[in-house]
């Protein structure tokens, strides 16, 4: 039976910087279905944390942090002349501040907290439950929604991955090292893939999608071919 993409959930999970929220904004405008960028909702916390000294010198004040989360309050808004979605904490624009490498250094250690994820799987569980979604990050296929109709898990080289952050924060006007962002790159990997809660990791019922050589519009076609052979309608 055909399916209706308005009803389902696509979750996209993967390593850093492997361009999971290019695809995901590419799906979600061609499929006119909403994007979660669920790697924004930690870097929003821990920006949150990082301005309110709740981290320092890469140690984090949990117990602090932990009764600040009420004070906390994450929203994707579009803006319509850019056609982008964009974060905003506590009624502020942070979609620039988000991606700065000071946010980078300090998110995985902001995602490891139990009682951060647990706070915004619960947030992200309530924003996708009707679908007509795409969300992207590291434990979507296996803990948000675990049921998501197309799992992909995405990945490629670190030194592609790397340069391509590289190029997007020069283009900002950022201006790292091509090593730190490397470092940066290698490290989140790690941090994400081993701690306790919720790891990064393929769910079972994932396909792999190495994009080390592919174009987005490749990319794109690729998730497209798969949602048409589940006959599904779009
Ligand atoms: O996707 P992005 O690189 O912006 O994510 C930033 C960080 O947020 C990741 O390195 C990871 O530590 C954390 N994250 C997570 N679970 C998600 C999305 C992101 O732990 N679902």
């Amino acid at each position: 039976m055909t399916k209706n993409i308005h009803a389902l959930i696509i979750a996209i999970d993967g390593h850093s910087s492997c361009g999971k929220s290019t695809v995901a904004k590419d799906l979600a405008k061609k499929l006119k279905i909403a994007y979660i960028d669920t790697g924004a909702m930690y870097r929003a916390v821990t920006l949150y944390a990082l301005r309110n000294k709740l981290i320092s010198g890469g140690e984090i004040d949990k117990e602090k942090l932990n009764t600040s989360l009420k004070d906390i309050d994450i929203q994707f808004r579009s803006n319509v002349n850019e056609g982008t979605n964009e974060t905003w904490l506590n009624g502020e624009n942070v979609e620039e501040e988000i991606r700065t490498l000071e946010v980078s250094n300090n998110v995985s250690q902001v995602s490891a907290l139990g009682f951060v994820r647990k706070r915004l799987v619960e947030l992200q569980q309530s924003m996708g439950e009707k679908g007509g979604v795409v969300l992207d990050g590291r434990d979507i296929g296996t803990v948000v929604f675990p049921n998501a109709d197309l799992k992909i898990f995405m990945t490629a080289s670190p030194e592609i991955r790397a340069q391509r952050r590289f190029d997007e924060m020069k283009m900002k006007g950022q201006n790292p090292t091509f090593e730190e962002v490397l470092e940066n790159v290698k490290n989140r990997d790690l941090m994400d893939s081993t701690r306790k809660e919720s790891p990064l990791k393929q769910a079972s019922d994932a396909i792999v999608l190495d994009n080390s050589h592919l174009s987005p519009q490749q990319q794109l076609d690729w998730i497209l071919e798969k949602l048409t052979q589940m006959d599904v309608d779009f």
